[in-house]
């Protein structure tokens, strides 16, 4: 899977409130396998060097391939900005 229908993906998951732009407190390392990757869906395998989880303030959490980690923080963070300069005036 490509990193634009990565992407595309995440956007629609943000959208349809499946992964969340803010709230998360922190991120883990995982080294066991476990669910799927939330941003591309694909399992994470073993051999992937760094899984990253990523834990709401409510309890639930997500985990990432470490590059699909870093493209959804991409697209979050871009919501969050977007959010911020709404509330700014
Ligand atoms: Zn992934």
């Amino acid at each position: 899977m490509d990193e634009q229908r990565i992407r595309e993906r995440i956007r629609a998951r943000l959208a349809a409130g499946q992964l969340r732009p803010n709230d998360g407190t922190f991120v883990v390392a995982r080294t066991h396998s476990g669910p799927p990757c939330a941003a591309c869906g694909r399992r994470i395998e073993t051999a992937d060097a760094a899984p990253y989880g990523h834990h709401y303030l409510d309890g639930e959490h997500h985990w990432f391939h470490f590059r699909c980690m870093l493209l959804w923080a991409d697209e979050r963070i871009q919501i969050v900005r977007i959010e911020e300069a709404g509330h700014g005036r």
